[in-house]
Formats: structure tokens, C-alpha cells, sequence
């Protein structure tokens, strides 16, 4: 019999650990197994409110594939999959095809705009390296000219980040910590400087623990973020944001972080879906397809006990990935028995810039240093699983 090709989607969190995990379980005669990213790098996605802010160098957040997976036993093709043709069971990319026998869908997540104009052209929604890398680039010219011109526009020093979930308040948490040394290099006054995350919802983290939403917004305020809350965005304009209670903010820079969705390819392909993301069984097959995985941001799972869809998260993505590559060997080996999927869910950790940070875990409450102490930890924990101690050494960071 032909040994069966396997076609892995994307080298987020769930796709590496995936392509991994099967290059140990797999021997060289019982499968192809072939990992498709967009660029030859996989990142750290948890990690780019920091290099978006300027607060550790993008590098620091990518990893070469070539670094940190056996390229004999998997074969890597750097391209953009475009369209899954499921009844041919082939992957349509940029720049060719590939036939599957299994496919593994871990294409992570794009901006959710909610239907509000503008995010697209005047905002920055792109949650990677290169998206990372040019708001810290922008931040830093607005600083360079507002002193370059005659008459001074406050536009230039006025930050909006939109929405006040994780992502948001991560980056700002980042930005507000980095504000002083960007006056102190621009010559700016910091009472220049103007901060606004704005939320739709009646709180800041709506859902997480009131304590600790207090407890982060209190020490964002006191780094001159000023919240606007119950306060939905309404457009994206060139020079601002309009809020659906008319007000307008004059902004040269507008952070989109209010939510995901899944990516296109996936509707466009076919696959039947909740904001891009497709409902998987039990055991992260998607229904109707024995041979298709979907993992990560792309799949849905709902939580039982509230009937919610769990958040997407690099937790719940990473131990996706290990059930998935556990099925995938069972299947490729002959067995029928396939684990089901259970997320287990440890906590919650967010970062404020600095050593400061917020979270649960189990069920203790974390505030400050120790949380600031656990968040590098748990950032740690992932490069250990995508790249061993070597990967850990190169790019860990120090919990102290
Ligand atoms: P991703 O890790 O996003 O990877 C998707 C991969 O697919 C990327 O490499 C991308 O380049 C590639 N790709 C995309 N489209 C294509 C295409 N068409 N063709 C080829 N390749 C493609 N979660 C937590 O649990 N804890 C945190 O602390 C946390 N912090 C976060 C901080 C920020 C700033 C952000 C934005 C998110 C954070 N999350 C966190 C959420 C977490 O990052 C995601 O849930 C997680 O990355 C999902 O993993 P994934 O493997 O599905 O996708
Ligand atoms: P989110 O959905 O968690 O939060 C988005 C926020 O934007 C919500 O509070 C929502 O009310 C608000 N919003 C929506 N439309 C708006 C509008 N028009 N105007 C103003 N506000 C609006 O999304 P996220 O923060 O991007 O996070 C995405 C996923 O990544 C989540 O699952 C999150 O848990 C995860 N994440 C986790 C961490 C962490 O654990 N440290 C960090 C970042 C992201």
C-alpha cells in the first residue's frame, strides 16, 4: 500500500506541535507528512504585543522551521494555501497543489471587524511578525515627526487601541511601559502623550475576575492609559475613530484587537462555520470528513458547563495539537480507537509591561511580580514544547 501523504496547514502553535509530534511517532515508511506555512519562521503569536510596542525585538519572536523540526522526516513547503478542494482532497497553494490522504487545518485566526468600516484601511489588525513589526515602526515616526513639524498635531501622539480584551490590554500594557524612554528619545513631553483603549462591552476583560481587571486598569491609568468603556467603535476613519455615540477621536494610530475569527479559506472552501471556524467532533475531526483535522484558532469546541465556544487560545491550540497528532499516528498505523479531546484548561495569565501582569491559575489569583514571574514561565513552557531546551536557551526569556 502507498504510504499516505499528510498535509499539515500552518506552523502556529497547533501545526508545529503537530508536525512534530508525528515526525516522533511516524516512522519514515509509514507516512509523508508535509507542514505548508506562509513564511519559513514560525512565531510566538503570545509574544507580539511586545515587539508591536518596541518592548523586545521581533527576532526574538520567530523561530526558523529549519531550527526546530527534523526537515528529513517532514517536508516543508513555504506557501500560502488558498482553497481546500475536500472532494479531490487537495490543497490549492500560490503556487501549486498538493494531494492529501490527511489534512490538518491549523491556520490560526484573523481580525474580527464585527462589520465596523475602516479597520482594513486605517487600522492595524495583523497579528504577526511583519504586522508587529510596522506598529512599532509607525509609533516610532509619529514620535520622529511631531517634533519635525512647525505646527504641532496631537493627532500624531495619540494612540487608540480597540477593544480592551487580552490583546488589547497586553499591547497597551506594553506601550504605556515604553512611552517615557520614547519622550525621553524624541524629546517628547509625556503629558503629550494620549492613550485610549476603548471597549464595547460595560467592563475591560469582560468575563475574567473583577479583581484583577481592577487591579490592571488601576496601574494602566496610573501610566496615563485612559479607558473608555461601554463604548463601541463605530467607524475607522483616516484621522480617527467615530464611536457609535458620535463622538470622534483624532488618532494617526489605531491597535485593532477586538477579536478574531477564522480565516477565510476556510468558508470559502466550503466548510460549514461559526465566524470562520469550523465545529469539530469530539475527537478534532471536522464533521462529515474523516480524513480532515482542524485544530487551534480555526476549530470551534463549545465548554459543556456554560454552553459557550471556548476562547481560542495558544493552550487550548497546543494541546489540540498533541490529541491530533496522536489520532493522525492511530489512523496512518491501522487503529480506529482515537482519543476524544478535553481542554484543560490551567489559568489565565496576561502581561502588563514590565513585571507586571494578571492572572489565575487554578484556582489562586495572581497579581504583579509573581504573575509577571508566571506569564514568562508559561511563555517559556511553550518554546520547551516547540523547540526542546535548545530553543529555550536561544530565546527563553528570564522570569525575574
Ligand atoms: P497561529 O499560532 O496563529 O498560527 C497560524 C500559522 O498559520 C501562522 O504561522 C501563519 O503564518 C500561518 N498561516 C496563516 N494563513 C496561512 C495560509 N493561508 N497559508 C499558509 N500559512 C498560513 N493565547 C494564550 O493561550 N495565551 C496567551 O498568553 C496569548 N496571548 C496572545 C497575545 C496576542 C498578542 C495575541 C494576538 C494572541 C494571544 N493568544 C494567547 C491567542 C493565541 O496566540 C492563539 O490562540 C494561537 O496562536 C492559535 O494557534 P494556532 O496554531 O491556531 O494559530
Ligand atoms: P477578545 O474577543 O477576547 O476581546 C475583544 C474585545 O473587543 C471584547 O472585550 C469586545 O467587547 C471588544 N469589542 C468588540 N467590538 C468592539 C468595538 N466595535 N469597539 C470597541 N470594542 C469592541 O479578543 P482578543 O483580546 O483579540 O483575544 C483573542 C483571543 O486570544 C481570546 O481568546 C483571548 O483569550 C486570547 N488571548 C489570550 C491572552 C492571554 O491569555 N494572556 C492574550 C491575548 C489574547
Amino acid at each position: 500500500m502507498n504510504k499516505p501523504n499528510i498535509v499539515i496547514l500552518g506552523a502556529g502553535y497547533g501545526g508545529i506541535i503537530t508536525a512534530s509530534r508525528l515526525s516522533k511517532q511516524l516512522g519514515h515508511n509509514d507516512a509523508n507528512i508535509t507542514l505548508v506555512n506562509k513564511h519559513s519562521y514560525h512565531y510566538q503569536t503570545t509574544w507580539l504585543h511586545e515587539p508591536a510596542a518596541g518592548t523586545i525585538p521581533a527576532e526574538k519572536a520567530r523561530v526558523p522551521i529549519k531550527d526546530v523540526l527534523d526537515l528529513n522526516k517532514v517536508n516543508f513547503v513555504q506557501d500560502t494555501a488558498v482553497e481546500i478542494d475536500r472532494d479531490a482532497k487537495k490543497v490549492v497553494l500560490e503556487n501549486g497543489e498538493l494531494e492529501y490522504d490527511y489534512l490538518v487545518v491549523a491556520l490560526g485566526s484573523v481580525a474580527e471587524t464585527f462589520g465596523v468600516p475602516g479597520v482594513f484601511e486605517h487600522a492595524f489588525s495583523k497579528w504577526t511578525v511583519n504586522g508587529a513589526r510596522q506598529v512599532k515602526e509607525h509609533i516610532e515616526y509619529m514620535f520622529a515627526t511631531y517634533n519635525n513639524l512647525e505646527e504641532k498635531k496631537d493627532e500624531l501622539l495619540t494612540f487608540i487601541v480597540a477593544g480592551a480584551g487580552f490583546t488589547g490590554i497586553e499591547f497597551v500594557g506594553e506601550l504605556s511601559k515604553r512611552v517615557p524612554e520614547l519622550c525621553a528619545t524624541y524629546d517628547v513631553p509625556r503629558e503629550k502623550v494620549k492613550m485610549y483603549v476603548i471597549e464595547a462591552a460595560p467592563t475591560a476583560l469582560p468575563g475574567f475576575d473583577p479583581e484583577l481587571v481592577e487591579y490592571a486598569m488601576n496601574l494602566l491609568e496610573s501610566r496615563g492609559v485612559e479607558f473608555k468603556i461601554n463604548c463601541p467603535i463605530k467607524e475607522v476613519v483616516k484621522d480617527g475613530v467615530i464611536l457609535a455615540n458620535g463622538d470622534e477621536i483624532k488618532s494617526n494610530t489605531v491597535v485593532w484587537a477586538t477579536g478574531v475569527r477564522g480565516p477565510e479559506i476556510i468558508e470559502k472552501s466550503g466548510f460549514e462555520a461559526m465566524r470562520g471556524r469550523i465545529k469539530v467532533e469530539s475527537d478534532l475531526r471536522a464533521p462529515g470528513h474523516e480524513e480532515i483535522f482542524v485544530i487551534g484558532d480555526c476549530a470551534l469546541i463549545i465548554n459543556e458547563e456554560i454552553n459557550r465556544p471556548y476562547p481560542p487560545t495558544a493552550q487550548i491550540a497546543i494541546q489540540m495539537a498533541e490529541t491530533c497528532a496522536h489520532n493522525l499516528a492511530t489512523l496512518v498505523k491501522g487503529g480506529s480507537e482515537l482519543k476524544n479531546f478535553k481542554p484543560e484548561i490551567k489559568g489565565t495569565v496576561a502581561s502588563l509591561g514590565g513585571k507586571e501582569a494578571i492572572g489565575v491559575v487554578g484556582t489562586r489569583k495572581l497579581f504583579g511580580s509573581s504573575a509577571s514571574f508566571m506569564k514568562k514561565v508559561i511563555d517559556n513552557r511553550s518554546l520547551f514544547l516547540i523547540g526542546g531546551p535548545g530553543l529555550l536557551l536561544k530565546k527563553g526569556k528570564n522570569p525575574l
